[in-house]
């Protein structure tokens, strides 16, 4: 193997994976670097012989337009969730459709009550004002999404019915801290595109952007250990390598001192059942629930994460509560909000993300990260912790190694 390389990228996610496809499009001398047994990184699947498993819950936005042109026509297989989300709480259940597009059915549901006029108008009206929002070119002021939705004069019910469950799902923690200038990027996303997963998971993505990447370029099982003086880098697995520029993604970039991110966590439980739910195609939210956040009938989706006589549901829990015998609980749950037996669900697989979305706090994108010489940051965090952010950071730090 060579022990020399014009650029070295370390890790695989969508970051690195991104700025591989650009170096291998123009010819580039370059190495990907991977510690663990697989591309992909945060997202990904895992299968057995019957089902398929996200690792998380996640979803592709088809707003996601770098993502888009890196994934050329792949995207367009990907197979849609139905635009809104079903509201389950004590009172029963309830369609949002489409509330960002479908305004008129927003309000013959839940919302009917006085003071609804006024949150229809708002969305509207932040509906408009984001509909061409960039991160990049926001310079109001930063706060939690919570205190930017209440200053925005949502009503109470709109906030705890639609707002919580929905984007506590999307960040990863329940208190709506996050900076709502994430908020109005997803907000803005979900706006211009739809929320679809690849036919056989979400590790068809990664899959696709390596696809015309030659497998000589990549190294698995390697976790770089060290940077060396003069340009090389210590592997774990004793080698030593040489660079002219060095691409870090994500954790990787503490080689350097240059990560301090923490990151929201989440549980997921994937439960199968022979049963068949009406509008499984919308994502459900349980805004009264103490632990469930949401659950996606993936299969309903896409049939291929599960045989044809079973259901596969995704069950995301981002509560910390300690819960004691989590698979009868989840199984009660099942019964109380979809019908049937215990006996009728069955637990197939139970995984936790302690390194899932980044905490983007209020303030988040106004800490420069800085280049160090030949030495190029990427990873989500450099611009937004989605997929798209992940791609645009590869794509910038290819950039930066040709400049
Ligand atoms: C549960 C969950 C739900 C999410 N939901 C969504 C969603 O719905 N929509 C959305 O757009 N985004 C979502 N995200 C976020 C999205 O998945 C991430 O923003 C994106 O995958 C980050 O890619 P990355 O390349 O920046 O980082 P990573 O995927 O973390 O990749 C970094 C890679 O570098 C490797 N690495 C690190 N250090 C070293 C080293 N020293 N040597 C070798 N290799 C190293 C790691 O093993 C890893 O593979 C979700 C994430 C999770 C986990």
């Amino acid at each position: 193997m060579k022990q020399n390389y014009d650029i070295i990228i370390i890790g695989a996610g969508l970051s690195g994976l991104a700025c591989a496809q650009k170096c291998s499009e123009n010819n580039k001398d370059f190495l990907l670097i991977e510690k663990s047994n697989r591309i992909g990184g945060r997202v990904g699947s895992v299968r057995n012989e019957k089902f398929i498993f996200d690792l998380g819950f996640q979803v592709y936005n088809t707003a996601y337009k770098t993502t888009n042109d890196l994934l050329k026509s792949k995207a367009d297989e990907f197979l849609p969730f139905l635009p809104g989300a079903k509201i389950i709480s004590q009172n029963g259940s309830t369609i949002i459709s489409d509330p960002m597009r479908n305004f008129s059915k927003i309000f013959h549901t839940i919302f009917s009550s006085a003071g609804t006029l006024n949150d229809k108008i708002k969305i509207l009206t932040l509906k408009f004002r984001l509909s061409n929002y960039t991160l990049e070119s926001d310079d109001s002021e930063d706060m939690h999404t919570i205190d930017f939705l209440k200053l925005y004069g949502f009503s109470k019910k709109i906030i705890d019915n639609f707002f919580y469950p929905f984007f506590s799902g999307i960040f990863l923690e329940d208190r709506l801290e996050t900076s709502s200038k994430f908020f109005k990027y997803v907000f803005s996303n979900f706006n211009r595109g739809i929320a679809v997963i690849p036919k056989y998971g979400m590790q068809e993505i990664p899959d696709a952007i390596f696809s015309n990447i030659d497998t000589s370029h990549l190294l698995l099982n390697t976790d770089v250990t060290k940077l060396l003086p003069e340009n090389n880098l210590e592997t774990n697995n004793g080698r030593t390598l040489g660079y002219n520029r060095l691409v870090l993604t994500n954790e990787s970039c503490s080689l350097v001192n240059q990560f301090n991110i923490k990151y929201n966590s989440v549980k997921t439980v994937y439960i199968s059942t022979n049963r068949r739910f009406k509008d499984s195609r919308y994502i459900h939210l349980f805004p009264q629930d103490e632990i469930i956040n949401n659950v996606a009938f993936v299969s309903s989706v896409s049939p291929n994460y599960a045989p044809s006589e079973k259901t596969l549901l995704s069950i995301s829990i981002i509560s910390k509560s300690p819960v004691n015998n989590m698979e009868q609980l989840l199984k009660e749950k099942m019964v109380t909000y979809f019908g049937g037996i215990a006996s009728d669900y069955i637990l197939e697989k139970s995984m936790d993300t302690n390194r899932a979305t980044i905490n983007q706090l209020p303030g988040f994108y106004t800490n420069i990260r800085e280049q160090k010489g030949n030495t190029v940051l990427a990873g989500d965090h450099m611009i937004n912790g989605s997929i798209e952010g992940a791609v645009v950071s590869g794509i910038k730090a290819y950039e930066c190694t040709v400049k």
